[in-house]
């Protein structure tokens, strides 16, 4: 299952999120980008489990990214670390080496060069976005990702139960306070109010 057309990958994103847009045709790219900087060229057969993706925000791009490298969130290989930031992190867990793309804030000014008689912001973008050059797109930086097992795919552990409120805690979500196992809500991290008595 080696890579597949540009325009293949446009079909897959328009299902997976409902509407094609530019978010996705960037996010596409970026993904395609990270895959041939890591140079793996076969993210959903034989390097399957070589790949974990960190994702910055949650928008349109998001959807197109795991349609080209296959990570999914359920299946603990798309992390979400929500900075607000166009970006992305591939990780190569076999070679051991992870690099980042961030889309370029001027982008966008690009495409309305490229295409000033397209009046539509989004069609515009959408095909500037295919045809501009990588480094026109994107900023790239090489980094090293430090996590533990628990992070990844095929980690398993014994749950624990929070000392307040019972519910199970899989893959090192747990706190120690003063002793006490506790989960990230029970220790302050709560992002809702029960309304059951
Ligand atoms: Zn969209
Ligand atoms: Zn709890």
């Amino acid at each position: 299952m080696p890579l597949k057309t540009f325009d293949e990958y446009v079909a897959l994103a328009e299902r997976a999120h409902g509407h094609i847009c530019a978010g996705q045709i960037l996010g596409l790219r970026l993904a395609l980008y990270g895959l041939k900087l890591l140079e793996l060229d076969d993210p959903l057969g034989k390097h399957r489990k070589r790949l974990v993706t960190f994702i910055e925000i949650d928008r349109c791009a998001t959807d197109a990214i795991p349609v080209v490298t296959g990570c999914r969130l359920g299946k603990r290989a798309l992390k979400f670390r929500d900075f607000g930031k166009v970006a992305a992190t591939f990780c190569d867990l076999e070679a051991d080496r992870a690099v980042r793309v961030v889309a370029r804030e001027d982008a966008k000014q690009r495409a309305r060069e490229m295409f000033p008689e397209i009046e539509d912001k989004n069609a515009q973008q959408m095909r500037a976005y295919r045809e501009m050059p990588d480094a026109a797109l994107f900023r790239v930086q090489w980094v090293r990702v430090r996590l533990g097992p628990e992070e990844f795919p095929g980690y398993h552990a014994p749950r624990v139960a929070c000392a307040e409120c019972g519910e199970s805690i899989s893959f090192k979500r747990e706190v120690v306070r003063e002793g006490r196992v506790l989960c990230r809500a029970c220790a302050g991290e709560r992002y809702y109010e029960s309304l059951s008595p």
